[in-house]
Formats: C-alpha cells, structure tokens, sequence
C-alpha cells in the first residue's frame, strides 16, 4: 500500500486522464495513451517545466501535504475518567468545562502570558501572509496568542531602505505588521515576534525590529515542517525581480539576463521565483547569535527548527538549552505553507507525532540531567480542539502550545469573504439561513461590539473569523479538557492519552489501549 499520491493534485492543478486507474507507485495512468493533452503532472512538467514544481496559483492558496503517513494523532485517543478533578473543586457543580482555565505562561522566566496556548507561526513575504495580515494580526491581539512575521518581510517589502552596509534601516510594511498587532494588544497578552532568517540575518532585521520597532520578541529559523530549502515566493513584474537580485536573493530566471527579458516580455513566462538560502548551523554562532540579540534589546528569544533529522533536533534543543532561549517551536513535515516544491512538501523529513516524540525523548534526557529545557511548541497541521489536546499531552510537560499557520489563514479568508458578500448582498445560500448582517452570521460578532464598542467597526471580517475560529477551539478544547478532569493546561499530561496502535505505541511510549490501566483494573476486580 502506497502512503503518497503522486503525480495529480489540486496543489498542483493536474489529474489523471483515467480518474482511479492508475499505477499507485508512480501516480501515472494504467495505460498512458498518445494524443493526452498532459494532464498529469509529468504531462505539465513537458511544457511548463519547473513552474509545475509548485502549488498554484501562487498568492491565492495555502498547501499541505497529501501523504498519508504511517502514524499520525488520529493513532491515540483521549482518555476521560468518572470521577475526580485536577485544577478544580472535586464538585458537579464546580467542575464544569467553563470553568476550564487555558491561560498559560511562557518563556524562560514565565512572563510572556497567552489566553490560549497558541502561536501563529511564521507568516512572511508570501503574498497570502500580507493580504490576509489585517485580520491575522487583529484577530491574533483580540484572542491574546502570540502572531509571528515570518522570514524575509524586509528583503522583499519595495519600500525598505539600506544604508551604505547594507543593513535596513526601513521598512514600512514590517512597521505595517508591526504596529497593527499592537495597536490591539489586550491588557499585555500575547505578543508580536520577528523571525530572521539568512538574508534578514545579514538585512539586520532584528536588530532593526528591536531598536526602531520596539519589537521584544525574536526568532530564529532554522527551517520549517513543509520544506528544507529556503523560502520562495514568486515575482510577476520584472523591476521588482531585478530589484529583489540586486537585493542579494537567488532570483529565476536571472532578470538581469536580456535573453530572460525579452521572453518575459513575450509573455512565455509571467512570474520570476525568488528564493532565499539555507543555513549553516553551529553551536557556536547560534549561541554568538542569542547573545548579540539580548545585548541589542531583545526581551525573549525563540528558535523555530523543522522537520530536520533527528540529530539537527538534538542540536536545537541542546543549543537552546545552553543558550537558555525562552521557545522552541518544532515544526513536523506535512505542515502546509504557500509555496513550497509540491513533492518536497509531501516527501521530506519527519512526520509531526515522530518529531514530537523524538523531542519529548530529548528534553526528558536533558532535564533529568538537570538541564534547563525551554518551553516547546509542536506545529505541523494542527487544526482542531482535538489535535491541540493530543499536541500539548503528548509533548507534556514540555510543549506548552501549539502553533499553527494554515488554519488561521483559511479562517481569515472566509471571515474576509462572508463580510464582503454581505456588505455586497450576496450572502451565499448555506449562510442565508443565519441571517443578512454581521451581526447574525458571525456568531461572535454581538461579544466584540460589546468589548470594543465603536471601534469594533474597525475590526475586519477576517479578524472577527480568526477570533470566531479560536472561540471554537477555547470551547472544544475546555470540553475534552473537562472530560480528561483537567482544568488548567500544567495538569494535562502523557496519562491522557491512550494508542490505539502497537506501533503508534512503540514511538511514543504511550500505552497500547488493551494494556491501559491493566494493573490497576485487576485490583478493583480483585477487591472484596
Ligand atoms: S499524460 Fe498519460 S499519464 Fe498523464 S494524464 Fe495523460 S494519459 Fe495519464
């Protein structure tokens, strides 16, 4: 049985000229007929050739991986219990999911505070990133969780300037995502960070955020769960991609190159790819690099790792350590971005459960060796109130959140598209039956005029969507927490999930669902 699906995807806009007929291990039709006008995505690749490498169209989607990997959360099941409360009065009347309390603390020293235990990863150049940042940036600060401004944000924005070193010294659209966030910042919660990575390293973008953006939050990228190359985005105007070279990013094809241009010209070809570099991790730099940043201001420091090999994991939780960086956020592969190589998204490096088994197993070594280990964060695909509980218990007690980027994006889109069709009246017919305002139709609506009074009609569409998502999520997630008898997130542990498979069970320790509480059971059975 074959865990990929290969050559057709809705990422990559092809299919297979016999629909199921296909040869599962290379994706290809069972019979491959002459005359096919190339469906497919080896038939693409013949005219478009390493345009089809990427989901598209580029801007407009996010993409995840279609692998279906041997083990992933759906493998371990929650467990509840009859009796008992942890957090809470051992009473019916106390111990009540509202009464379930998901504010956290964070960071070396405890001090950064979430209402909800989540991040929104990285989110950069991409232009899904910054049409979508109005309402990812406001709903983010309104549901206190922290937002990140992903690589390159400087490198790319038309408007950044550079002194004589080539270092910015402006740039108004990472004010723009700065500022945004908080200007609607409640009472202290959350918190905006700043990600670097090669080419905003020698911009001096941190630094840049620290001193002149107030920024108090940094982070490092090594890499990401959906590719291990650097970031790409794609260019459609060729003064912006001579610009973005001149700049020092790998640009193709080159746009200096007159041959290059005038095919541009022609329209052969309508979009430039950018791409950024890969790093060069070691120990010594990383920590050189979390010494600069706390000399130049920074407040809390955090690393986000990707899907590396397990000994690239092993270095980003033993460097932090030694660094004493305030989080880790591990990203698994089948996590989803706007444009990564389509099958490197679904091909390379180590699925979710695995990673966040494999770090669970690293901070358990070093903190029994009395090491310090930072706080950890799991992403990789993570959408509901179910996958988040299985998150946070399976990396206890060491991952206190979890980040996520796809789905808050996709929640801000249809936010952003509902409050347009209703302004327009074309309220679509699956959403008529709520009502014909914002008011009706975004249930959370009616609490935000109430908190924010006049200024809630500054808040977008798509931020009251992201703050409605997360609604959900804080509901969902209190109901399984209250089934678990858990009513503060330091209580959720290893113990409340159970595997469903003996191999789900190998990786992660967690016991086998036939052997759960064996002892114990035959003790009652047992009492007179
Ligand atoms: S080119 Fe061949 S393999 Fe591809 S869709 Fe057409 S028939 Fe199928």
């Amino acid at each position: 049985m074959t865990y990929s699906k290969i050559n057709s995807s809705a990422a990559t806009g092809t299919k297979n000229l016999y629909g199921d007929e296909i040869s599962p291990f290379s994706g290809m039709c069972a019979i491959c007929i002459e005359g096919c006008n190339g469906l497919c995505e080896i038939g693409k690749s013949s005219y478009r050739g390493s345009e089809a490498i990427y989901p598209q169209p580029f801007g407009k989607v996010t993409a995840a991986s279609q692998k279906d990997y041997p083990i992933d959360y759906s493998h371990f099941n929650i467990m509840g219990s009859a009796s008992g409360a942890k957090g809470v009065e051992e009473d019916s009347d106390k111990a009540i999911f509202t009464n379930v309390n998901l504010e956290t603390c964070i960071g070396k020293n405890k001090s950064l505070r979430l209402k909800l235990p989540f991040i929104i990863a990285g989110l950069g150049s991409t232009d899904i990133a910054r049409n979508n940042w109005e309402g990812l940036a406001i709903g983010s600060a309104i549901s206190g969780v922290i937002l990140t401004i992903g690589e390159n944000v400087c490198g790319i924005d038309p408007r950044s300037e550079f002194d004589n070193k080539g270092k910015v010294v402006k740039s108004p659209e990472l004010e723009r995502r700065v500022n945004l966030y908080k200007e609607w910042q409640q009472d202290g919660y959350g918190g905006i960070v700043v990600q670097a990575n090669v080419e905003d390293t020698r911009f001096g973008v941190l630094e840049y955020a620290i001193e002149k953006l107030g920024v108090e939050i940094v982070e490092l990228k090594w890499g990401q769960g959906a590719k291990d190359i650097g970031g790409e985005i794609k260019i459609n105007n060729l003064e912006r991609a001579i610009e973005i070279k001149k700049r020092g990013y790998i640009v193709l094809p080159d746009p200096l190159d007159p041959d290059v241009q005038r095919a541009f010209h022609h329209g052969d070809f309508k979009e430039f790819e950018r791409h950024s570099r890969i790093g060069m991790v070691n120990r010594e730099d990383f920590l050189k690099s979390v010494e600069h940043l706390r000399k130049v201001g920074a407040k809390y420091i955090f690393l986000k790792t990707g899907a590396y090999r397990p000994s690239d994991l092993a270095k980003a939780i033993k460097y932090s350590s030694e660094a004493g960086i305030d989080l880790i956020t591990i990203d698994g592969a089948g996590g989803g971005t706007g444009m990564s190589p389509w099958r490197m998204m679904n091909e390379w490096g180590i699925p979710t459960v695995y990673l966040q088994c494999l770090a669970y197993n690293y901070a358990k070594f070093l903190d029994e060796k009395g090491k310090y280990v930072p706080d950890m964060a799991i992403a990789g695909g993570f959408t509901l109130e179910d996958l988040i509980f299985k998150g946070l218990a399976l990396g206890a007690p060491y991952f206190k959140a979890v980040a996520m980027a796809r789905s808050p994006i996709t929640a801000c889109m249809v936010g952003k598209t509902l409050s347009e069709k209703i302004k327009n009246n074309d309220i679509p017919q699956a959403v008529k039956k709520y009502g014909s305002d914002i008011e009706s139709i975004f249930v959370e609506a009616t609490d935000l005029m109430k908190e924010f009074k006049e200024k809630f009609n500054n808040i977008p569409g798509s931020a009251i969507g992201l703050f409605s998502y997360f609604k959900r999520l804080e509901q969902g997630l209190k109901q399984l927490m209250c089934g678990a008898r858990k009513f503060a997130l330091n209580y959720i542990e290893r113990s409340d999930l159970v595997a469903l498979t003996k191999e789900a069970s190998e990786i992660s320790g967690i016991p086998y669902v036939m052997e759960l509480d064996r002892e114990e059971a035959k003790a009652i059975l047992e009492e007179n």
